[in-house]
């Protein structure tokens, strides 16, 4: 893209947003002059406006920004500078506000978030880690109770045992809820789990802001949430098809694209397996999964690299974060593959848990109607934003000049020489006083700079993203004179970096990296640690051939020409032809891991559609059914007539016995039914489907009178309608979450397989309606009712 268009075009957009803040500088002096309870009136005011649709938010964006300017000057002491006006203007529009490290978003926020809680909903203002949420909610809420508007943190840090709903309620009934993204996602499944109106605990997602929009809607969205319900019943096919595909040739048996991920078996591979295993084929539908299983292990054999993507700690499985290199404990790969992996490693095969309930983030803020961020690095994601939801990026101006020099990189051929360099250059900014911040992309590698350090006698603070709490409190004296610090890329995010003065005079903090991060956004926020408010200070990263995105990432044979590599390290390393070189390969490499990161992001989303689709009609049935009074306004004879038409429509022309009707109303409608009772007609199929709905309102008569009461029966229908929908929901999460990654493994094309996967999962919504219906006929009819002293319901489920 052409940088003066880009230029260009924002420039347009903040020319709009200028306008608006004129406005709200025209106020400053009329709110000046206001006593603190006039001021402090102003909130009822704007409510009172709202509810008499006197005005809208957008109406009272100009007055409602001066006040809780104002506001924020008497109680805080910081009054917000023009450019926070003008991100917090583009946040209440919707957009996402690109306003550098250090710019004080964490006060931009207070103000779309005061002006849209006027409306009456709860907002959300939505972080990365409890520490900051915390941080931000401490400092901003005298600001917001001043107001006259409450605020919480939503969630309980370090919980002793579960929380109930009715404490949920209390942490979310306010106007203002400071929380985090995988606090929020969390609850929202539980929500859609309650069984009464009285136990949700979530308000309706009105507006939310999203503090490092990028890093929690692109980096943390790979791995959804997951709730795991029940083990798996295992397969013990692990380690017989080990086997298998140890005898498997590539290009013959199988091919491969290992930066794609992708693997499968050809026509000769699939008759290899199809004598190997003594079946017709393999593909066929009994064996599914042993097909699934062999995917899995030629996948874990493969595709993952152990110390790359996942280590052996203590007999287990040990993830790593493929953007930080960051261990992740109590991390799973979904759907087998972290078992295959195990039988890989010769590990014992751990349990497969059942997925209860799932949600990616991306959908997760979907879910709101309206939501925004801030972010320093907004404008290299613009597309996907755009793509994803719609949102433009605007980049906001810094209060000062920014006037960080960001070096040009410096060149190695080699791991350990560039190591070396690195230690040299720290050790002389050392010598002069001037304080160092040394960012490496692994926790091992930080560990590894600490300790030559400290063996070179320069005392030094490491950081490995463990502690965030401690980690903000050291990294925050990063800017001291004569500190030296080694985090990784994660370590204290967030987290103001101020200078003394004489740093200042020294030239301020000076940010080096050890290598390039999987994408360029990541490397400039972590330039962005230096230089903020205008300090001086400079970045630099340093490369080589041995970096993680070359290994991952690029096809170069460079590192294999022996001829080359026979070449003396120090006249490669003063060649600048071969500098270059390496430059235009990590660049490339870097380039790769950006495009795979997006498309792996696009096709997680394509896969998420059907998911949330269904997830959207199921939720949205079951808040009906929780909402409403009376669910007599289900029309249980038709659901009935449905259910058993369902069942017995393969007996049409063929003859139903006697003995058929009895089994099925014992299994299904009565255990008490007494077949002396009826008479049965054998052929006549409308009269045994009249018998059976007869059979059906007799058996929920029977339970409405033993209950006999009105409330309480109705509290009986709805919990036995949203067992049968839940139980038959929680299944079919399930199930997607497999077929997802059988199809994802069952073809090359990717196109292909998101379409086989919509066909599939359409289909199989399709049968779990068909077995709703059923087990809410079963669950009316055979439930065991235990009536409570406490007028409350106990029910045993069939
Ligand atoms: P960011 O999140 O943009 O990196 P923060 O929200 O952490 O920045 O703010 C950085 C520092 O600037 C904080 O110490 C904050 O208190 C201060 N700050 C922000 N806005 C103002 C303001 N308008 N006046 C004075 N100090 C401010
Ligand atoms: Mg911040």
């Amino acid at each position: 893209m052409n940088l003066n268009v880009n230029t260009a075009i924002n420039h347009i957009r903040l020319k709009k947003l200028y306008k608006l803040l004129n406005q709200i500088n025209n106020y400053s002096e009329e709110m000046k002059q206001l006593t603190d309870s006039q001021l402090q009136q102003k909130t009822l005011d704007f409510k009172q406006r709202l509810n008499s649709k006197q005005n809208t938010l957008d109406d009272l964006l100009p007055e409602a920004y001066a006040v809780i300017r104002e506001a924020s000057q008497r109680v805080l002491g910081m009054y917000h500078k023009d450019v926070q006006v003008l991100g917090a203007i583009v946040m209440h529009q919707g957009n996402i506000s690109e306003m550098q490290t250090g710019e004080g978003k964490t006060l931009t926020a207070t103000m779309p978030l005061y002006l849209n809680a006027l409306s009456g909903n709860s907002v959300f203002l939505i972080t990365t880690n409890d520490y900051l949420a915390k941080r931000d909610y401490l400092e901003m809420k005298p600001l917001y109770e001043w107001l006259g508007l409450t605020a919480s943190l939503g969630f309980i840090e370090n919980p002793q045992g579960p929380i109930s709903n009715q404490e949920k309620q209390a942490l979310y009934n306010h106007d203002i809820i400071y929380t985090t993204n995988g606090n929020l996602g969390f609850d929202y499944l539980i929500d859609n789990l309650a069984d009464t109106k009285e136990s949700k605990f979530l308000p309706e997602l009105y507006f939310g802001i999203i503090d490092e929009v990028d890093s929690i809607i692109l980096d943390a969205a790979q791995t959804p949430l997951v709730i795991s319900g029940a083990p798996r019943v295992q397969s013990n096919l692990f380690e017989i098809v080990k086997a298998f595909v140890a005898t498997l040739e590539e290009d013959k048996d199988f091919k491969m694209k290992k930066t794609k991920r992708e693997i499968w078996l050809t026509e000769e591979g699939i008759e290899k397996a199809n004598t190997y295993f003594n079946v017709p084929n393999i593909y066929g539908g009994p064996y599914l999964d042993l097909v699934r299983n062999i995917n899995l292990s030629l996948r874990a054999k493969y595709l993952f690299d152990i110390n790359l993507d996942y280590i052996v700690m203590d007999g287990e499985i040990m993830l790593i974060d493929r953007i930080t290199g960051r261990m992740l404990p109590g991390t799973k790969m979904q759907a087998g593959l972290n078992q295959a992996l195990e039988a890989k490693e010769n590990l014992d095969i751990s349990d497969d848990m059942s997925v209860m309930a799932t949600i990616t983030f991306q959908n997760l803020f979907m879910q709101f109607q309206r939501f925004s961020g801030m972010t320093a690095t907004g404008k290299l994601a613009e597309k996907e934003f755009f793509d994803l939801y719609s949102k433009i990026v605007i980049q906001i101006p810094t209060s000062r000049p920014v006037i960080r020099e960001d070096l040009a990189d410096r060149v190695f051929v080699n791991e350990d020489i560039k190591n070396d360099a690195i230690l040299e250059e720290v050790i002389n900014y050392h010598k002069e006083q001037r304080p160092v911040l040394l960012i490496t992309r692994t926790a091992e590698a930080a560990e590894y700079f600490s300790t030559e350090l400290f063996s070179r006698h320069i005392p030094n603070n490491l950081l490995i993203a463990q502690n965030v709490a401690r980690e903000a409190q050291m990294i925050a004296e990063a800017g001291q004179l004569s500190a030296v610090t080694v985090a990784t890329s994660m370590a204290g995010r967030g987290t103001d970096i101020k200078l003394s003065k004489d740093v200042h005079a020294l030239g301020g903090l000076t940010v080096l990296i050890n290598e390039h991060m999987e994408n360029s956004r990541v490397d400039r926020q972590l330039r962005g640690r230096a230089g903020r408010q205008g300090d001086p200070g400079k970045s630099q990263i340093f490369i080589s051939l041995d970096d993680y995105l070359v290994q991952r990432w690029s096809d170069s044979k460079l590192k294999d020409n022996p001829t080359l590599m026979k070449q003396d390290t120090d006249y490669l390393s003063d060649s600048p032809t071969f500098n270059n070189k390496i430059k235009r390969i990590v660049k490339k490499a870097q380039r790769i891991s950006e495009e795979e990161g997006m498309k792996a992001r696009e096709a997680a989303n394509e896969f998420e559609k059907s998911i949330s689709t269904q997830r959207q009609l199921i939720y949205s049935e079951r808040n009906r059914i929780l909402e409403s009074e009376h669910l007599d306004t289900l029309d249980y004879d038709s659901i009935a007539r449905d259910v058993f038409n369902h069942h017995f429509k393969n007996y049409k022309n063929k003859n139903i016995t006697e003995n058929d009707i009895t089994k099925y109303i014992y299994k299904n409608l009565s255990f008490s039914f007494n077949k002396d009772d009826f008479e049965i007609h054998n052929h006549d199929y409308e009269a045994i489907i009249e018998l059976l709905i007869s059979q059906f309102n007799h058996q929920l008569m029977l339970n409405k009178n033993k209950i006999n009461d009105e409330e309480l029966f109705q509290q009986f229908l709805r919990k036995s309608v949203l067992k049968a929908i839940d139980s038959a929901w929680i299944e079919q999460v399930d199930y997607l979450q497999q077929l997802k990654s059988n199809v994802n493994q069952r073809q090359k094309g990717q196109r292909n397989s998101i379409f086989e996967y919509h066909k599939v999962a359409l289909d199989s919504f399709k049968q779990m309606e068909d077995i709703i219906k059923h087990r809410i006929i079963r669950n009316l009819c055979l439930s065991i009712i235990d009536q409570q002293k406490n007028n409350d319901l106990t029910i045993h489920f069939p």
